[in-house]
């Protein structure tokens, strides 16, 4: 098989291939890195399978290389690591492997090419090219997994509901390559994954949530998000995602699919940026309209505050995930909370002082919140989107002056509590907070402008009302 490797690539496999002589132990590419080749995508690690010890062929390989690159190995697992500047091979033993219901983790016996590929999740992902002498570069493709790759099919080299039930993460994986190589999963296979879905309960967040972010980085994450709410296993893994299917009708008004909403504005947004938070802040700014939805006699369909429910669940979902609970989440739950708050600046006679108010809520993420808002358009009508667009540019305009004139983005009070401390002899306490609250309102307000001297003033005056008496 021709595949196109870089200098690098050949240089290493070469050497691979000579260690595999040396210890007469026979080994081949496997994987997603042969996959890979043949599809054209670019690669990160090669996988190596020998009928053998991998770690051993790991340190003989090793051995080839000047400096000699280090080797981390795995004595419980039979692998072994090296890695050559960006290129990172593995080393395994080819395995036999038999599954036990309450795991995903199975009994592992040494085995034959044929025993390692079998065990393999899908036939694009059992490709094997051999490094041995006799037939180096010679494709072994049992399940001919190039005509699927030709032909852009995800399915399960053995019966799908076995190596389904067997490892369940598999299912997830389907996905997740349907949607990153956008390729379809065979019906039988989809049908399997249905009926395993269940199954999904022995595998670990950690591997779900791994899976469920390769989604999110891919250039059209929808896909994948609608194949898990298709196969059932959204249900399973984030009902509140499924809560925002479907459009219900009073006196024969509906509500548009929040659902469907959400994956448009997911992909609106994927267009514009790879941020994974931003991706994830996409995906959850209408996370609390089930919660707040009412149809309103004469009004039809309301979800008031829902920013705010959605907000509180953004740390809630996080948590159930095991997506990280630090700065990132803050900046997702603070795009949710403030994901109208750009809208309701787009009508007329908007004042200087509700535009310093969203930068200084907004502060040094308002340009993620733009781009957030301008994504939540999601009308058919091109005239409206047009019109929505050019909205928001006059709000981003209006943004930019203030911001110059007045400096609100990354606000800091020109006169700091130790001052306010200083200039009354006050210990902290209350009287501190009510004078630094009323500085900041009084510059958000555009009653004193955003500088020491103003706020200096400002704060004589807020002393004398509360009784104070400035010290020399
Ligand atoms: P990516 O690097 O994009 O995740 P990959 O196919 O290289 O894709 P890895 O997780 O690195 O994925 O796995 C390497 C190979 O190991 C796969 O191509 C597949 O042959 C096999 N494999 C990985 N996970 C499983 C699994 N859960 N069940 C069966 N085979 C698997």
């Amino acid at each position: 098989m021709d595949i196109v490797c870089s200098d690098k690539e050949k240089q290493v496999l070469e050497k691979i291939a000579k260690a595999a002589t040396a210890l007469d132990t026979p080994c081949y590419l496997i994987g997603g890195f042969v996959r890979d080749k043949i599809i054209g995508r670019p690669t990160k690690d090669a996988d190596i399978v020998c009928m053998g010890d991998g770690i051993a062929l790991a340190h003989k390989v090793a051995e080839m290389f000047k400096p000699k690159p280090q080797v981390a190995y795995f004595k419980n697992f039979g692998t072994a690591q090296i890695k050559l500047d960006d290129f990172e091979v593995e080393f395994v033993g080819a395995r036999k492997e038999s599954y036990r219901s309450h795991s995903r983790k199975p009994e592992v016996t040494p085995g034959t090419i044929e025993d390692d590929q079998n065990r393999r999740d899908f036939t694009i992902n059992a490709l094997a090219i051999s490094l041995n002498k006799k037939d180096f570069g010679k494709l072994v493709d049992p399940f001919n997994g190039v005509r699927d790759i030709e032909r852009k099919i995800i399915q399960t080299p053995l019966t799908p509901a076995q190596t389904f039930s067997d490892d369940p993460l598999r299912m997830m994986r389907a996905i997740r390559f349907a949607a990153q190589l956008r390729f379809t999963i065979l019906p039988e296979t989809f049908a399997a994954i249905g009926e395993n879905a269940k199954r999904i309960k022995i595998v670990s967040q950690e591997r779900i949530t791994d899976e469920l972010n390769k989604i999110m980085l891919c250039d059209r994450p929808s896909i994948g998000w609608d194949l898990l709410f298709k196969s059932g296993l959204l249900q399973l893994i984030f009902p509140q995602m499924v809560e925002l299917h479907g459009a219900e009708y009073i006196d024969g008004k509906g509500h548009k699919d929040n659902f469907y909403h959400t994956l448009q504005v997911l992909d609106n947004i994927a267009d514009k940026t790879s941020d994974l938070w931003l991706r994830w802040a996409a995906l959850l700014h209408d996370i609390g309209k089930p919660a707040t939805k009412k149809f309103e006699e004469g009004h039809g369909w309301t979800f008031h505050g829902h920013e705010v429910v959605g907000a509180r669940m953004v740390p809630k979902i996080f948590t159930k995930l095991k997506l990280p609970l630090n700065e990132k989440m803050k900046l997702v739950q603070k795009l949710v909370l403030l994901h109208l708050r750009p809208i309701s600046l787009t009508k007329e006679n908007i004042t200087d002082s509700a535009i310093r108010r969203l930068l200084f809520d907004a502060g040094e993420d308002i340009d993620e919140l733009m781009m957030l808002c301008e994504a939540d358009i999601t009308s058919k009508n091109k005239l409206k989107v047009k019109r929505y667009l050019q909205n928001f540019e006059l709000v981003r305009e209006r943004l930019h002056e203030v911001e110059e004139s007045d400096r609100i983005r990354n606000w800091q009070p020109p006169v700091t509590g130790e001052m306010i401390m200083q200039t009354f002899g006050l210990a902290p306490g209350k009287k501190v907070g009510i004078i630094k609250d009323a500085i900041r309102e009084a510059i958000l307000d555009g009653v004193i402008p955003n500088n020491y001297e103003a706020a200096y003033h400002f704060m004589l005056e807020k002393g004398k009302e509360l009784h104070l008496q400035a010290v020399e």
